[in-house]
């Protein structure tokens, strides 16, 4: 039941976790695809914030570029909100949140009779340097690309709309290091306590995306 207005909204909550870089994005766009969930992304969300140099993206630009969390009050409202708008919707993927165990004990407050479900998509570490470190991103229509993996067919130019390619400044590999040392000492806690706490599923990240999605698609069939 919404417990906003007491109505019998219903709404599944498909918490992904895993490192950066492993593929929740990916993951996220087929779910969209296949189960017309709706997708929130915390870190997509924050970089509009900059892009629109809002307080919000004021205060989380350079918090962003050095690889560490915003602070946890800049996104409870913005998650809320998102939450309470897909209330009665097929569900809702949060991806990139919660990423304290304080930001997973806020969302319990206001979610606690719809169906959440938690999926990490472990990968190793070595694998997500390599794969972040060739990432590069459209900056106009936003379409991802992977140097190595996915490129583009004319090197450095976005297949759909010929804008130029660009790297996020904190795909570098020094950067990268610190978001994974800042994933295994705050994240990891919130992988423990969905795993200890609720629906918990784990897949294989390190597997192509085609492997990890049938995996996915059966959990979220499942929920
Ligand atoms: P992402 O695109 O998910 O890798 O997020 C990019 C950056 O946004 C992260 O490195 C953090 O600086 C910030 N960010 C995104 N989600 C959160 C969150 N739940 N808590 C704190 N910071 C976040």
């Amino acid at each position: 039941m919404c417990d906003r207005c007491g109505c019998d909204a219903d709404l599944n909550i498909l918490v992904l976790l895993g490192p950066p870089g492993g593929g929740k994005g990916t993951q996220a766009k087929k779910i969209v695809e296949e189960f017309g969930y709706g997708h929130f992304s915390t870190g997509d969300a924050l970089r509009e914030e900059v892009r629109n140099e809002t307080e919000i993206g004021k205060k989380a630009k350079a918090i962003m570029e050095a690889g560490e969390l915003v602070p946890d009050e800049l996104l409870g409202a913005m998650v809320k909100g998102r939450i309470e708008q897909a209330v009665g919707s097929k569900g809702i993927i949060l991806d990139g949140y919660p990423r304290t165990v304080a930001q997973a004990e806020f969302l319990s407050t206001f979610t606690a009779d719809f169906k959440v479900a938690a999926v990490n998509i472990a990968v190793d570490q070595d694998q997500i340097v390599a794969r972040l470190s060739a990432r590069r991103f459209c900056p106009n229509c936003g379409t991802i690309y992977n140097i190595t993996f996915s490129p583009p067919k004319t090197e450095g130019i976005c297949d759909k709309c010929g804008t130029e390619l660009a790297r996020r400044k904190d795909d570098y590999e020094d950067v990268i290091r610190e978001r994974l040392r800042v994933y295994d000492e705050k994240t990891q806690p919130v992988v423990d306590y969905y795993r200890s706490s609720g629906a918990y599923f784990e897949v294989d990240g390190n597997n192509s995306p085609e492997d990890v999605f049938t995996e996915v698609s059966s959990i979220v069939s499942s929920i």
